[in-house]
């Protein structure tokens, strides 16, 4: 019999460690053994009394300390691209018809009405209560941010960011159509609003006139004030839409020296293969990273009435992966007109991109896409991974190998914060009733 782990069995103070524990071996910092594809190693990690990893055995005998019974270890997830500021308006708000459209649509509308600072925060704090019960650290949010969103929203960001802090690191992106960056009043008070919280500058990149001259306001912005970038990309299934390339350019051509993330990146997917080659050659070579959102993309992509979807609209994760193109998944919407699911849970998250783009057979290294590769994008050196002297934050699963953690969705997870298992009681959906109102009645 394996011995059964709950969380009552992580010591509440002191060091300790863990014996028999299966962590992906391509996530302990300083293993330079490669392994097998897919491979689990079974070590020892030791806690010290301060919460942080004092040591990562390379054996995993049980040698005195907490028997984890061969499960299998994670870091806690890193979600790089979110909207706290949208999340869970459905109950008051949805999409009429499940379309992008419909979506763009419903959420201006919901935001004109609704969205005062005192809803912001309530709606964002919720998704963060979810979102650390399910195991994630680190949160990077996009911001509604054309005016006056931007004065209401940046401020409740800032005193929710500050409380937060030591339990999800958060950084958060103006988000606004990239023909917004000529408004130069605009671009001076984003400025002004973002700049205190140091992340990236941002907008969203389509295929309209006004493209290239607000690259490269952008990117002339972000240079001039050494900030990142982070742009929403090419969400659409018309191949007609190249801003992943235009943007690889506009990047090689500034020597830009900031990160840069795209997210979605839909279209390339239905794009010829020269032009797909081409890009991407582009993307690496300006060393961007790429986001796939593959839980927003399968909701809004290809969706017509009556017609069952033939696309999926996830991005080309194994050629970019191929050439060396950092690659994440992560959440995006939550409950709002853009995806009318969703929690924050990143288990989840992987999950569906395990099935909807086949990271699998073998499983490789694809683990890094929701832990070290975004924590690397969002300059997190510690978080994403098991490294002696980071803290101690990870999750315990149930499941002993990949099949058995992938083949549910562990609810009953053990979350360990700074060397202590945590309270994972989600918030009650009844929370919001006050802002969102409760659902209607059938
Ligand atoms: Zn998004």
């Amino acid at each position: 019999m394996k011995p059964v782990v709950g969380a009552g069995d992580i010591p509440a103070k002191g060091d300790y460690r863990l014996d028999r524990a299966r962590v992906p071996r391509t996530l302990i910092e300083g293993d330079d053994s490669t392994g097998g594809t897919d491979e689990l190693a079974m070590v020892s990690i030791t806690v010290g009394s301060d919460g942080r990893i004092a040591a990562i055995g390379p054996t995993g005998e049980v040698v005195g300390g907490v028997d984890i019974g061969g499960r299998v270890l994670l870091p806690t997830f890193v979600d790089a691209h979110t909207h706290l500021d949208k999340g869970h308006i459905w109950s008051r708000q949805p999409n009429p018809d499940g379309t992008f459209v419909g979506a763009l649509e419903a959420t201006g509308a919901d935001r004109l009405a609704n969205w005062t600072a005192e809803d912001v925060r309530a709606r964002m704090e919720f998704g963060l209560k979810s979102a650390y019960a399910h195991g994630t650290s680190a949160i990077r949010t996009h911001l509604d941010s054309i005016a006056p969103q931007h004065r209401i929203s940046w401020p409740v960001f800032g005193e929710v960011r500050a409380e937060w802090a030591g339990r999800i690191d958060l950084q958060a992106v103006p988000l606004f159509g990239i023909d917004r960056a000529l408004d130069a009043d605009l671009m001076a008070e984003t400025e002004e609003l973002s700049a205190p919280y140091g992340g990236p500058l941002g907008a969203v990149a389509y295929w309209i006139d006004e493209l290239q001259d607000g690259l490269d306001a952008l990117f002339r912005l972000a240079s001039e004030t050494g900030r990142d970038l982070d742009f929403h990309v090419d969400e659409t299934l018309d191949p007609a839409s190249q801003c992943l390339g235009a943007i690889a350019e506009t990047a090689l051509r500034f020597r830009f020296e900031g990160k840069i993330l795209c997210g979605h990146c839909c279209s390339i997917a239905v794009q010829d293969d020269a032009i797909v080659a081409k890009t991407l050659d582009k993307v690496a070579e300006a060393g961007i990273g790429v986001v796939s959102l593959p839980m927003c993309n399968m909701y809004l992509q290809d969706r017509h009435a009556g017609r069952t979807p033939r696309q999926r609209g996830v991005t080309l994760l194994h050629e970019m992966k191929a050439r060396g193109i950092p690659v994440m998944v992560a959440s995006d919407n939550t409950r709002d007109p853009f995806y009318a699911y969703g929690d924050l849970d990143m288990w989840e998250v992987y999950r569906t991109a395990t099935r909807a783009a086949h990271l699998d057979h073998p499983i490789d290294n694809w683990i890094e896409a929701a832990t070290c590769a975004p924590a690397d994008l969002m300059g997190l050196s510690d978080a994403g991974r098991f490294k002696a002297g980071a803290p101690a934050d990870f999750i315990i699963f149930r499941g002993r190998s990949w099949s058995e953690i992938l083949s549910r969705a562990e609810s009953d997870r053990i979350v360990v914060r700074q060397g202590r298992s945590i309270d994972r009681m989600l918030p009650d959906y009844g929370e919001l009733d006050a802002v969102v109102g409760p659902p209607a009645m059938e």
